[in-house]
C-alpha cells in the first residue's frame, strides 16, 4: 500500500494540507473527491514529488510505499517516479512520435535496447490502445484523439511497472464514451497496480472505485469504501458533497 502520515504541505506562509493520514491499499482503485482547491492535486504531487523543484514549497510527515520512505535520502525522484506513475488532466505526450514517448522513459531507467520494443508492444497492449496504433508507430504522439493521447500516458506509465499509478483528473477533458473506455482500463489494471485516482465526476467515483477518500479545506474529511462514503456517510460535510450541496 501507499499512506502519507501526518502529512503537512505549505507554499510560502499558506497551509493547503493539515495534517492529513491516508491510505491507497494495493490492487484497489481509490477515488479522491472534493471541492476545487481543497489539495487533492498537491496531495497526488506530493507522493511523486512534484514539490522538489518548489522552492517557497514545504513538506512535512512520512509517504511511505510498502516499507520505503519516498523522501528516503539517496533514492532519487526518478526512482520514486518508476515505482509512483502519474497521469494528468490533460493528457501530456511528448511531442515525438508514439514509441518514442513510451521508449523514453525505458531509456532513462536504463532497460536495455533490445528489451525495449516488446515491452512498449506490450504496455499498449495492456493499455487497449495497441489495435489503434500498431501501425503507425512513428506518427507523432500529438495527432492522436484525446482519449487515445491519455490512454498512451497510462502506457507510458505501464511501460515502467509501477506499483502505483496516480491520475489526477484523467478524464476530465474527454468524451463519455473515451470516459468510459479509460474508466474500464483502469478497473482492468487494478489487479497489477495500486490505483489512485482524482474526479469530480461522483458517478465516476462510484462506477470504478473501491475507496473513496473525502477532502475538504486541506484536510480528510473522510475515507472507507466507496459505498459507505456515498450511501452512509458519517460526516454531514462528506454527506453535502456527495449529494451535490456544494
Ligand atoms: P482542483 O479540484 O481545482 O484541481 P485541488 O483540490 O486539486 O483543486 P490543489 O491544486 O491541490 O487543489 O490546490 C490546493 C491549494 O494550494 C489551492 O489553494 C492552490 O491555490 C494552492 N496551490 C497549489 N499549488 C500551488 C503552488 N505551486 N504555489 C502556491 N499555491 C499553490
Ligand atoms: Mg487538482
Amino acid at each position: 500500500k501507499l499512506s502519507g502520515s501526518s502529512v503537512n504541505v505549505w507554499f510560502g506562509s499558506k497551509q493547503v494540507l493539515k495534517n492529513i493520514n491516508v491510505e491507497f491499499p494495493r490492487n484497489q482503485v481509490t477515488a479522491l473527491i472534493g471541492p476545487s482547491g481543497c489539495g487533492k492535486s498537491t496531495l497526488l504531487r506530493s507522493f511523486n514529488r512534484m514539490h522538489d523543484l518548489s522552492p517557497d514549497a514545504r513538506i512535512e510527515g512520512e509517504f511511505l510505499l510498502e516499507q520505503q520512505n519516498l523522501y528516503e535520502k539517496g533514492l532519487s525522484v526518478t526512482e520514486v517516479r518508476r515505482r509512483i506513475g502519474m497521469v494528468f488532466q490533460k493528457a501530456n505526450p511528448f511531442p515525438k512520435s508514439i514509441y518514442e514517448n513510451i521508449n523514453y522513459g525505458l531509456k532513462i531507467n536504463d532497460v536495455p535496447k533490445n528489451e525495449r520494443s516488446e515491452i512498449i508492444e506490450n504496455a499498449l497492449k495492456e493499455s487497449y490502445i495497441w489495435d489503434e496504433v500498431k501501425d503507425e508507430l512513428q506518427k507523432p504522439a500529438t495527432r492522436l484523439s484525446g482519449g487515445q493521447q491519455q490512454r498512451l500516458c497510462i502506457a507510458r506509465a505501464v511501460a515502467l511497472r509501477p506499483e502505483v499509478i496516480l491520475m489526477d483528473e484523467p478524464c476530465s477533458a474527454l468524451d463519455p464514451l473515451s470516459t468510459l473506455k479509460i474508466e474500464e482500463l483502469i478497473v482492468k489494471l487494478k489487479k497489477d497496480y495500486t490505483i489512485v485516482i482524482v474526479t469530480h465526476n461522483m458517478q465516476q467515483a462510484q462506477r470504478i472505485a473501491d475507496k473513496t477518500v473525502f477532502m475538504y479545506l486541506g484536510e480528510v474529511i473522510e475515507a472507507g469504501d466507496t459505498h459507505t462514503i456515498f450511501h452512509n456517510p458519517k460526516n454531514e460535510l462528506t454527506g453535502n458533497y456527495v449529494k451535490g450541496h456544494f
